[in-house]
C-alpha cells in the first residue's frame, strides 16, 4: 500500500484532554464541557480510561436521566485508544467499524496526548482549513526584506527596484514605518522629480503589518481589503520578519491545493484499495464454510451456473455432481466427543481438496456431508475419480485409531435440467451407496426421455 499523505492523527487531535472524577455528575460534566469547549470528559475507572461525550449526555437526559447522577452510576464507555502516527484513513475505518465517535490519540509512550473525532479528521482534510493552519511565519525563509532607515537617499537604493513588486521597507530601529514601492517610484521618475531626496520624503505611511502567527487565508484577505501588493511580517516585539509577495502568497495557497489533490489522488487510491481488499474478504467469507475453509453451498451454485454457462455456449462436456456422505460419523462422535468430529471434518475436507483439480469445487453440503462439481467431467470419469477419492478416506490414519469412510453418489449434468432433479439423482445414489453397505460410489443415469 502507498504511504500516507495526510497529516498524522497526533498532529489533528484535540489536545485539550478533561480528565475529571468519576464521581461528578452529569451536570459537572456538562458544565466543564461547556467551559472549555470540548465534546468528551475522560474519566478513569478500574484503571481503565473511559469516556463520556456530549452525545451520551444528550442520550442520557432524553432518556429522562437525573442530571445530578453522578458518572460512574452511568453505563461509560471504554475509550479505544490508537497511535498519534497511525493514517488517517485507518483511524476513521477504526471509527466506522467501532461506531465510537471519539478516539483517544496515544504517545510512543502509551499516553493519552489528545482525542480524536471523525469531525477532526474531515476538517483537516480540507485544503481551506488547511490554509487557516498554515501561519504567513513560516513562509518568510527565503529572502531577506530590503529594509532601510528613512535617511537613505532614493537614488542610492533604486537599483532594489526590478519588478513590478518589488518595495523597500523603511525602519526605524527594525520597525517599519514606512514603505516605497515600484509604483512610488515611477511616480518620482515620471514627475521629473531627481530622486536625490531622503526615503522618509517618498515613502507611504503608515505601513499595513500582519503578525507571523496570522494564518496565509488572514493575510490574503489583509492584502484584497488594503489592495496592497506584499504582507509585510512583524514578530511580537513589531520588528520586521520578511515580506511576502502577493504572487508568493498565492502560489503557496495553489501549491497546498496542488498538494491536497495530489494526497487525495494517493489516499483515495489507498482507500479504494482497503475497500476492495475488505469486499474481497466479504465475498470469500460469503462463500466459505467456517469449519472446514471449504466453500458452501453458495459457492457451488455460483459454480455451477458458470459451468452451466459453459455448457450451453460451447456444448462443453457436461459436469458430474457428486454428494458424499460420512459413513457412521454419529458414531465417531458419540466415541471420540465432537471437537474430535470437528477435527476428523476439517481432515477429510483437506484430502477432498488434495484430490480435486482447479477446474473442480468442493463444498461442505451441510453436517458431514460434502458436494464437488466436477467440470468438464461424464459420469464414467467421475465414477473413476470417486473411487479414488473414497479409497484414499478409506486409507487415512487418524487418531485414536478411528476408521472413516465415506459413500458417494454422483449425477451428471443433463444441460438445461433443473438444479434440483440433478441434487436429488446425486442423492439418490448416495442413499443407494448407504443401503448397499456403505463405502462405495454408486451413480444415477439421467433417464433418457428420447433418443
Ligand atoms: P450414516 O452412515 O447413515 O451417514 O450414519 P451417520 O452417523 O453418519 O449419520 P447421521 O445422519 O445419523 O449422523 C450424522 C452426525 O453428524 C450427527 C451430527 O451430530 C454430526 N454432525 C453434523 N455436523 C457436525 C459438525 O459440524 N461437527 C461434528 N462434530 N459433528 C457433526
Ligand atoms: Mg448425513
Ligand atoms: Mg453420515
Amino acid at each position: 500500500m502507498k504511504q500516507a499523505a495526510f497529516p498524522s492523527v497526533g498532529s489533528i487531535a484535540q489536545k485539550t484532554i478533561l480528565r475529571c472524577d468519576p464521581a461528578i455528575s452529569a451536570r459537572e460534566a456538562a458544565l466543564l464541557m461547556e467551559k472549555n469547549n470540548v465534546s468528551s470528559v475522560v474519566l478513569e475507572m478500574g484503571g481503565k480510561l473511559h469516556i463520556f461525550t456530549v452525545e451520551d449526555l444528550l442520550n442520557f437526559i432524553h432518556g429522562e436521566g437525573a442530571y445530578s447522577t453522578p458518572l460512574s452510576d452511568l453505563s461509560i464507555r471504554r475509550l479505544d485508544c490508537i497511535s498519534d502516527n497511525e493514517k488517517l484513513l485507518v483511524v476513521l475505518e477504526h471509527l466506522e467499524s467501532t461506531g465510537s465517535s471519539h478516539l483517544g490519540v496515544l504517545d510512543a509512550d502509551d499516553r493519552l496526548i489528545g482525542i480524536v473525532t471523525r469531525t477532526d479528521i474531515l476538517t483537516s482534510i480540507d485544503p481551506a482549513i488547511l490554509l487557516e493552519r498554515k501561519k504567513i511565519g513560516d513562509m518568510i525563509i527565503r529572502s531577506e526584506p530590503v529594509m532601510f532607515t528613512a535617511d537613505w537617499i532614493l537614488e542610492d537604493v533604486m537599483h532594489h527596484f526590478r519588478r513590478a513588486e518589488d518595495a523597500i521597507i523603511v525602519v526605524d530601529e527594525g520597525k517599519p514605518i514606512g514603505i516605497v514601492t515600484t509604483k512610488d517610484v515611477f511616480g518620482v521618475l515620471s514627475s521629473g522629480d531627481d530622486a536625490g531626496k531622503p526615503l522618509s520624503e517618498y515613502m507611504a505611511t503608515p505601513v499595513i503589518t500582519s503578525p507571523r502567527a496570522a494564518s496565509i487565508n488572514e493575510a490574503m484577505l489583509q492584502l484584497k481589503q488594503y489592495r496592497i501588493k506584499r504582507a509585510i511580517v512583524v514578530d511580537e516585539g513589531g520588528q520586521l520578519a520578511g515580506v511576502i509577495s502577493q504572487s508568493e502568497l498565492i502560489s503557496y495557497a495553489y501549491g497546498a491545493w496542488i498538494n491536497i489533490l495530489k494526497n487525495h489522488s494517493s489516499e483515495l487510491h489507498e482507500l479504494v484499495d482497503m475497500l476492495e481488499e475488505k469486499a474481497r474478504s466479504l465475498e470469500h467469507l460469503s462463500v466459505t464454510d467456517v469449519l472446514t475453509g471449504l466453500g458452501n453451498r453458495r459457492l457451488l451454485q455460483i459454480r455451477m451456473d458458470e459451468e452451466k454457462e459453459r455448457v450451453r455456449r460451447y456444448g462443453a462436456v457436461p459436469f458430474s455432481l457428486v454428494i458424499l456422505d460420512i459413513d457412521f460419523f454419529k458414531q465417531i462422535n458419540d466415541t471420540h466427543g465432537h471437537l474430535v468430529g470437528d477435527a476428523v471434518l476439517k481432515l477429510l475436507s483437506t484430502e477432498i481438496n488434495r484430490a480435486i483439480r482447479k477446474i473442480d469445487t468442493a463444498v461442505r453440503w451441510g453436517g458431514e456431508e460434502f458436494a464437488i462439481m466436477l467440470g468438464n467431467t461424464p459420469l464414467s470419469a467421475a465414477a473413476g475419480f470417486c473411487e479414488r477419492l473414497r479409497a484414499a478416506v478409506e486409507r487415512m490414519e487418524l487418531v485414536n485409531g478411528i476408521q472413516l469412510t465415506i459413500s458417494l453418489g454422483i449425477s451428471e449434468y443433463v444441460p438445461n435440467e433443473e438444479d434440483f432433479t440433478l441434487v436429488e439423482r446425486a442423492d439418490r445414489a448416495l442413499y443407494s451407496a448407504k443401503r448397499k453397505g456403505r463405502n462405495r460410489v454408486e451413480v444415477e443415469q439421467a433417464l433418457k426421455l428420447s433418443s
